[in-house]
């Protein structure tokens, strides 16, 4: 494998993101977005598939529905997060609900952040940036 050690920051490989929706539309969105800022982007369409395919190529960040059929996104989270393997993977919750008290939810069950939807297509990319930039720097 070549080496990036000595290249410019904007050379580095990118970062796998994986995109879970079972609404076709919204996972064509966010995944389009997302390969047009130049991430590698994983696709999953239910929380099963969601889980195989960490296992199998563990992605940086994962942009999760919360609502999902079988596995639902909360359950995913504290799964992954309690596992040490895949606890440092980000995690950020899409969530329809504008309540205050499911945002929360979504953080007690380990979730980094959360987006509410319909996604803002502007500010999507740079949350999803500042998220990855922020795990990379040492913590202070
Ligand atoms: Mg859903």
């Amino acid at each position: 494998m070549r080496s990036n050690d000595t290249e410019p920051q904007s050379a580095k490989p990118a970062a796998t993101v994986l995109v879970v929706d079972d609404n076709p539309i919204n996972l064509k969105l966010v995944s389009d977005l997302l390969a047009f800022e130049g991430y590698r982007v994983l696709k999953a369409d239910d929380g099963e598939k969601a889980a195989a395919s960490v296992q199998e190529d563990p992605p940086d960040l994962i942009l999760l529905d919360v609502d999902l059929p079988g596995i639902d996104g909360l359950t995913l989270t504290k799964r992954l997060k309690g596992d040490p393997p895949t606890a440092d993977i980000i995690i950020v919750a899409l969530t329809a609900f504008a309540m205050k008290a499911d945002r929360q939810r979504a953080m007690a069950a380990g979730c980094d952040a959360y987006v509410t939807k319909p996604i803002n297509t502007r500010e999507l990319p740079a949350q999803v940036a500042e998220l990855l930039q922020r795990r990379e720097k040492p913590r202070t």
